[in-house]
């Protein structure tokens, strides 16, 4: 049985777990320092000391926002934490003395499925997350996709309305990000309240402000409110149309979908995704739709899963004491 280290790196919080096979036996959090690349490694460093205290640790994983260089064990930029050019894979692997495999989080979150969770038995799968902003990470012919410096599959800058002028993070426009991203939908409601036709709502009245954010917008679809339901509709429709683009480029047998917007309003988006895919999908079918297997502990689990089972891309040049 491996002991392992995970550290999940997010925008907001700083998360560290020991797994022993596959339990999780410690977990330690912290905010993610938005002052410098040196003072993250320094907190990284001491979660991961602090949960594998007195423990003999056979490698370590890190799940991380990016871009990354993965081949320098490096985080490139964080355009949420304002910096970047971190080296800390070798970082955390000198202090720890352990192999260490770094990976960005979408990807990570499908091999979590691969190695730990429903997907165990399925060569072929995507993950997607719904959160803040939209990823997705891929398993084909049972090998995780990786790419050049482990960026991979960006899907979420996909086009999925060239007609857009919604920006999106990244400095493009009409990207399926740019239209569902947690942190662009008060700005696509303020969009969509100009072309809303039926009475005035609650949240029609949130969103003419630009202050319909994701949590009010489903809550407010969930009580009825007319100008939420269409919007979510609207969204629903948006995720269909890169959901295909993830069906054409991976053909996967099941896509496993998590991130807090779609954990806590699965109920509002599984079934109108699957209503506009029945649209798109022509011969290739819809696959199978499910929830992802770990919840909000997806990132954590599959920063687990590149140390137990590290995909060839990754180990080969993973930080080795
Ligand atoms: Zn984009």
């Amino acid at each position: 049985m491996m002991t392992v280290v995970a550290i999940d790196l997010g925008a907001t919080n700083l998360r560290a777990a020991l797994f022993k096979g596959e339990q999780v036996v410690k977990v330690q959090r912290t905010r993610t320092p938005r002052t410098s690349g040196s003072e993250l490694i320094e907190a990284m460093i001491s979660l991961a000391r602090s949960v594998s205290e007195g423990e003999k640790v056979d490698a370590i994983g890190i799940a991380s926002i990016g871009p990354l260089d993965i081949r320098k064990g490096m985080l490139l930029w964080a355009p949420n934490l304002g910096y970047g050019n971190v080296p800390m894979r070798d970082a955390v692997g000198q202090e720890l003395k352990a192999p260490t495999y770094l990976t960005n989080d979408a990807l990570a979150g499908a091999w979590a499925e691969k190695v730990l969770g429903q997907g165990r038995n399925i060569s072929d799968l995507a993950y997607i997350t719904m959160s803040t902003g939209l990823g997705v990470g891929a398993v084909v012919d049972g090998n995780l996709l990786v790419g050049r410096r482990g960026n991979a599959h960006e899907l979420g800058h996909s086009v999925i309305n060239f007609d857009s002028e919604l920006p999106c993070g990244c400095g493009g426009v009409g990207h399926w990000e740019a239209h569902v991203g947690g942190k662009n939908i008060p700005h696509v409601a303020q969009e969509l309240s100009r072309q809303w036709k039926g009475q005035s709502t609650k949240a029609y009245e949130l969103a003419l402000e630009g202050k319909l954010g994701p949590e009010q917008l489903y809550s407010s679809a969930r009580e009825g409110d007319a100008f939420a339901q269409w919007m979510v509709d609207y969204l629903n429709k948006a995720h269909a149309a890169g959901i295909m683009t993830v069906i054409a480029a991976y053909d996967p047998e099941v896509i496993f979908i998590g991130g807090s917007i779609y954990l806590y309003n699965e109920d509002l988006i599984r079934p109108g995704v699957i209503k506009y895919l029945q649209k798109f999908v022509g011969v290739f079918g819809v696959p199978d739709i499910r929830k992802c297997s770990f919840g909000d502990d997806q990132v954590l689990y599959g920063a687990a899963a590149i140390a137990f089972s590290p995909p060839p891309a990754i180990a080969r040049d993973a930080y080795r004491p």
